[in-house]
């Protein structure tokens, strides 16, 4: 890695299905000084087989390539829905994600990404409070780990499809649960917010200032960095290779240079292997400026 390329923390969505050991070993062999993984098959609720010598081999591949935990996302399975209108669903919700968070402290600082859900016909002013209740019956003041709630596109019922949705499920949750008051984060996705009617192309600056003022940039973590298929506003949610979508590279270029984005983790989701993504990252590699 050349000296002018250092600053910008970058990877992909990895495999986790031959450990967090291989995991590591493939996003480093990308170029990658950051990356994501399933938490669990997203298909279905199984966890993979806990390896504590696998978790001992992929903290020493880290530190020794410099890459800290608050580089990982661990991202919740989206098939999960703290907000259904089912309560079994919004109960075994609430199981998966303290039980992904328990497991997620032997990497401490992890970065735990979730989709706040669809209120499957509810409305959006139930399925927040659902949500904000299973963040607070989750989440503990001790706890290393940080959840991220990711902004949604908005198709179908998504809730957090807007700042506002967002912003009003932190404050429920830290309403209901006082102790986790700061601690709950928020990823932007790219794709996601350009499709929710937030034109990354010719008002990022806007958007940026908006997200400040409803929701604060502190709470802004980490970036899903994605171009996609569908037009602003589109609600569709179809991600893109970087530079072949609607978004494009000049206001990729943008977003990854951003003062209130560029020292953050990005994490590409784009529908690519791992030679594309090895190929992604070096392109933004030369497009960030140091
Ligand atoms: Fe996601
Ligand atoms: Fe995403
Ligand atoms: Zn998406």
């Amino acid at each position: 890695m050349n000296n002018k390329a250092a600053g910008l923390i970058i990877g992909a969505h990895m495999s986790i299905s031959d450990g967090y050991t291989a995991m590591v070993r493939d996003a480093i062999s990308i170029g990658a000084n950051a990356m994501q993984y399933f938490t669990r098959n997203p298909r279905g609720s199984g966890v993979r087989t806990f390896n504590e010598e696998d978790i001992k081999n992929a903290l020493k591949l880290l530190s020794e390539n410099g890459i800290p935990c608050s580089h990982i996302i661990a991202h919740a399975p989206y098939t999960m829905n703290p907000c259904s209108a089912k309560e079994d669903v919004r109960r075994f919700t609430i199981d998966i994600m303290r039980e992904d968070i328990e497991r997620l402290e032997y990497f401490p600082g992890t970065l735990y990404n979730f989709h706040p859900g669809s209120h499957t016909g509810q409305g959006a002013e139930v399925g927040i409070k659902q949500t904000a209740h299973c963040l607070a019956s989750i989440m503990t003041a001790e706890q290393k780990t940080v959840v991220l709630i990711e902004t949604m596109a908005g198709k179908g019922s998504e809730i957090g499809r807007s700042f506002e949705e967002i912003r009003d499920i932190i404050d429920a949750a830290e309403a209901e649960n006082t102790s986790i008051k700061g601690k709950i984060g928020v990823c932007l996705d790219t794709c996601h917010i350009n499709d929710a009617g937030y034109d990354v192309i010719n008002d990022l600056d806007g958007i940026l200032e908006r997200f400040d003022l409803v929701i604060g940039l502190k709470r802004l973590r980490a970036v899903h960095l994605n171009d996609s298929k569908n037009p602003f506003g589109s609600h569709k949610d179809r991600h893109e290779i970087i530079g072949n979508g609607e978004i494009g590279i000049q206001a990729i270029e943008r977003v990854i240079n951003h003062p209130s984005l560029r020292s953050l983790p990005f994490c590409l989701e784009t529908p690519n292997d791992l030679a594309g993504y090895a190929a992604e990252i070096a392109l933004l590699r030369t497009l960030y400026k140091d």
